[in-house]
């Protein structure tokens, strides 16, 4: 299992939905996931071990919570 940087839910390596940045693959659940890390990669690199990172999101995002489930 891999930890999703994104929302922290876990997901397969076996999914289709991954993203190559940098030399590593970040993997997601779902496609909107996958573009809401494309929108911003950085803002989720290297912060696999935080946790609240929906609340980040939703203040990064002018109020707009960006949903991915
Ligand atoms: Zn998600």
């Amino acid at each position: 299992m891999y930890m999703n940087t994104v929302c922290g839910v876990k997901v397969k390596k076996s999914t289709q939905y991954r993203c190559k940045l940098n030399g590593k693959t970040f993997y997601f659940h779902g496609a909107a996931c996958r573009q809401t890390f494309k929108d911003d990669p950085p803002k989720f690199m290297g912060r696999q071990k935080k946790k609240g990172l929906i609340a980040q999101l939703a203040e990064a995002s002018d109020g707009q919570p960006k949903t991915c489930h």
